[in-house]
């Protein structure tokens, strides 16, 4: 049903304006009590759902999960081992803030058994990081990366946004070009977002002459492409970058329709059943820990995907990867071909230069990856 296991830690230092994560201000967070009710959701979920031992991944997302002391870290995989199996060599992620870690704090995580760390860097121009009210500066990004390389990570991302307010390409330009002097093993690369009921939201509206138009936006995508794939690293997502041998193994399940459980508050989860079954925990932490404090799961309402899901599903989450569809692995997924099922689509898409098809595999061109969403739209049932 699942092999990769996914905790969420819906606590931050502080809010972030642009932000519509599950996440809360940390200032009187019980952080020991929030790790013991993710280690009682993990025994619940395991004698409710079973795991194709042994997990291949985990991954501590937030929120910022580099609030939860080293030591919660521990005890968390070490019971995920216990009652999972933890691969040979499986992919442990941490998501960190460069605003709460130093070389010690890193050292203690690498300790716990996580092996790839995401920093959540966003921009590496002050005046960026203050417009989105981030809790670092620029200068303590880097000091963060080489803290991290120091205490043992060699596989560290760092995660950066464009098309902000104010943002020009010459300055875009720098900021990678900042990353690429850390010498990471991998980039995240998002346009920005305005969320809805966010603190963005009400700032910015979609015409807002502060924000980047679609022209800037699209350029400022073009540029990450170009030097970050000149600098060698694969374009292997829409919006990630890895160097070889360096793509995030989690996140590739994710687009491959790898089974997930989710644990914590607002986590997610996606089990193998069927052609495939989605539920979610809820938002609200009081909801979530008090279900889990009376030994039940706090799962909302379970989807169970049709067909008709899985297949668009598949489609829209396959073509993310830049190495797109193989038409072999729908074939067995699905029992039919890739051609009788989508060929009107494809051939339209391709017509317009969004899709490419090539030796069994159909993938996004440079075009289709930046309209991405209208290539989506076209798979929905
Ligand atoms: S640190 Fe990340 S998760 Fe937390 S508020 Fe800021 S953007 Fe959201």
């Amino acid at each position: 049903m699942f092999t990769r296991l996914y905790l969420h830690i819906p606590f931050c230092r502080r809010k972030c304006p642009y932000c519509a994560f599950v996440s809360q201000e940390s200032a009187s967070a019980d952080l020991d009590g929030y790790a013991e009710t993710l280690l009682a959701e993990m025994g619940l979920a395991a004698q409710a759902f079973r795991a194709e031992r042994p997990l291949a991944s985990v991954y501590f997302g937030g929120g910022t999960p580099s609030l939860l002391d080293p030591s919660h870290i521990a005890r968390i995989l070490e019971r995920a081992s216990d009652l999972f199996g933890l691969g040979q060599g499986a992919e442990i992620t941490l998501e960190a803030n460069p605003g709460t870690v130093d070389q010690k704090r890193l050292a203690a995580f690498r300790s716990a058994g996580v092996n790839r760390l995401s920093l959540g860097v966003q921009s590496f121009a002050d005046p960026m990081l203050a417009a989105l009210g981030r809790i670092h500066s620029a200068a303590e990004a880097g000091e963060a990366f080489r803290a991290a390389r120091t205490a043992g990570f060699d596989n560290i991302g760092i995660d950066l946004i464009h098309a902000l307010p104010g943002q020009t390409l010459p300055l875009w330009r720098t900021e990678l070009e900042q990353a690429l002097a850390l010498g990471p093993e991998h980039l995240s690369v998002y346009g920005l977002t305005v969320e809805e009921g966010t603190p963005f939201a009400a700032r910015y509206t979609d015409d807002s002459p502060l924000l980047p138009d679609e022209d800037l936006a699209a350029a400022m995508f073009e540029e990450a492409d170009d030097l970050l794939t000149a600098a060698g690293y694969e374009h292997y997502e829409i919006a990630n970058y890895a160097l070889p041998g360096r793509r995030s193994d989690h996140n590739s399940g994710y687009w491959r329709r790898d089974g997930y459980l989710g644990l914590g508050c607002g986590a997610h989860s996606f089990l193998r059943r069927g052609y495939g079954v989605r539920f979610g925990n809820p938002a609200d932490l009081e909801a979530y820990a008090g279900a889990i404090a009376q030994g039940r799961l706090p799962h909302g309402e379970t989807q169970s995907l049709t067909r008709q899901d899985a297949l668009a599903e598949f489609m829209f989450l396959g073509l993310r990867m830049a190495d797109g569809i193989e038409e072999e692995t729908f074939r067995q997924e699905f029992g039919v071909g890739l051609e009788e099922t989508f060929g009107r689509e494809v051939s339209k898409l391709a017509a317009l230069g969004l899709l490419e098809t090539d030796g069994g595999r159909i993938r996004l061109t440079r075009r289709g990856m930046l309209l991405s969403n209208q290539v989506f739209a076209r798979f929905l049932p």
